[in-house]
């Protein structure tokens, strides 16, 4: 590659980060990792009836959840900003102007009620919303149908106007996506689109351009739903002169959910999270839960978002961080919408969490159990039991029911799985583990085992029959690691002090 990579992500602070754009920020970041080159983080906030305070904040907090950090942003700083749109307002004039002199471009003054009665005017059955496109601009009040005098006294006198691009009646326009190929527009079906508003911002259209050009983007990707876009694009690189460098682009695919488009519906109605970390609306105040706060692993959500739309080839489906750097390629992204499902992102933050050194989750489980009132652990024995338990949990938060009952004694037990067949057998058989177990000085799995075999065959008592009660005794349920492992992480004292505790009650 002759040029330096150079990749942004342009989100518009309008709320929370879905998948789609998650995947987006990844793909960027993969691609410019891999070429040693930059990845860019672009605030696109021209369009200020949409912004929402704090979603610029929780985009950074997103990115720096999920590891994937821009090298240069409104935050991190770097040689090509301001990176934020607002901040850049003066840049654009002087573009969209240029484009009004070259004859691809032009003012246009019509007011709000003009635009209404053109769409009422000009509507026929089939084209029931018209557009202001080459076949009404020339109906319209716009420097193309006033003379220049006209128009200057006009813009002297701080009209009120707009930039329109002016749209070739029919030119066949192409570019080479990097996942889909040649692709071919006929410009004869776009509008005149707005280049510069009323209130002197730029809209997304002349903004995207000019931004990627000076902050000389080398590649750009970003969802299917921009495709439309793109020939309106093209033409302002070739219209300004730029066209040599022009970014190469790539439209990723759609992700898709139980019925179409994944939606943040979808999240709320199957019950999945659809941002990467949870969202308040500051508006309605409604909560949209996040991948995080639902207790996936950054290396998770990383891996199955590389897995929509993409694949190495191979069968392969965990890969780190490091390995999606070396094996990520844009060609072998699909361009047909990706399904998400649920389930299978479970399936990888478990083998994640398996994965994981016990040392990486620490702060993650203890933070976790402090929320539930647990806290002051001692760490040798939170280390030993998130060792124990970790193979066990799905999502971050299942630590808690698996790992409770190590700090507190059961309150309740599981006594339909111990009553049926309780029997003073049974009773004499547990007093007799106090007894040696009292006695016991190596307080440690094997040994607790050893005993405990010893005593059933002196009693002529299968182990199959008093394991069930032992473990109820100690965990309240049938569920957890191995039963003389939680025994000897609970310690002498609070195994004896259990057992006791569960006879009483059986
Ligand atoms: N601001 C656009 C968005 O919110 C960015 C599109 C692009 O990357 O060109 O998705």
């Amino acid at each position: 590659m002759d040029k330096r990579v150079r990749v942004r992500f342009a989100p518009s602070p309008t709320g929370g980060l879905h998948l789609g754009g998650m995947r987006t920020v990844l793909y960027n970041y993969l691609f410019a990792k891999q070429h040693k080159g930059d990845f860019i983080l672009r605030i696109e906030d021209t369009d200020q009836s949409r912004y929402v305070p704090g979603a610029e904040q929780y985009i950074y907090d997103c990115l720096k959840w999920s590891g994937l950090e821009p090298d240069e942003s409104p935050v991190h700083g770097g040689s090509y900003g301001p990176y934020r749109q607002s901040e850049r307002k003066n840049i654009y004039r002087s573009y969209a102007e240029q484009l009004v002199n070259d004859g691809y471009a032009y003012y246009a003054f019509d007011t709000p009620e003009e635009l209404e009665k053109m769409r009422h005017d000009f509507k026929t059955e089939s084209n029931p919303s018209p557009q202001y496109d080459h076949s009404i601009r020339m109906k319209m009040r716009n420097s193309l149908t006033l003379s220049d005098d006209e128009t200057k006294k006009l813009l002297d006198a701080n009209t009120r106007h707009v930039v329109r691009i002016k749209m070739p009646e029919t030119e066949a326009v192409s570019f080479r996506d990097m996942i889909r190929g040649e692709i071919h527009f006929d410009t004869s079906v776009v509008d005149d689109k707005v280049l510069l508003k009323a209130d002197g911002m730029p809209t997304y259209h002349l903004a995207v351009v000019v931004d990627d050009y000076s902050m000389k983007i080398s590649h750009a990707f970003r969802g299917e739903e921009w495709l439309s876009s793109a020939p309106v694009h093209i033409l302002l690189w070739k219209y300004l002169g730029w066209k040599k460098d022009m970014p190469q682009w790539a439209h990723l695919p759609l992700i898709l959910g139980p019925n179409g488009k994944l939606s943040k519906r979808d999240g709320a109605k199957y019950g999945f999270p659809v941002f990467a970390m949870n969202w308040i609306d500051p508006k309605t105040n409604e909560l949209t839960e996040g991948f995080k706060e639902k207790g996936f692993l950054p290396e998770a959500f990383i891996n199955f978002m590389a897995l929509l739309g993409w694949n190495d080839g191979t069968e392969q489906e965990i890969f780190s961080k490091e390995e999606l750097i070396q094996k990520f390629s844009m060609e072998r992204v699909h361009s047909s919408g990706a399904k998400f499902d649920y389930e299978k992102a479970k399936w990888f933050n478990h083998e994640w969490i398996k994965k994981s050194e016990v040392q990486s989750l620490e702060s993650g489980v203890s933070f976790l159990l402090s929320e539930k009132g647990i806290s002051d652990i001692d760490i040798s024995v939170l280390r030993k039991v998130i060792g124990l338990v970790k193979d066990r949990c799905t999502l971050l938060s299942d630590f808690y029911d698996q790992s409770l009952f190590f700090f507190l004694t059961p309150e309740q037990y599981d006594l339909n799985a111990v009553k049926p067949k309780w029997n003073d057998a049974k009773k004499f058989f547990f007093s007799e583990i106090i007894r040696n177990y009292e006695l016991n000085a190596d307080w440690t799995a094997t040994t607790l085992e050893t005993n405990f075999k010893e005593i059933t065959t002196v009693n002529s008592i299968k182990p199959g029959e008093v394991l069930l009660p032992f473990r109820i005794m100690l965990v309240g349920g049938k569920f957890g690691p191995g039963v003389f492992d939680i025994a000897e992480i609970l310690g002498k004292e609070e195994t004896i002090h259990r057992i006791k505790k569960a006879i009483a009650v059986f």
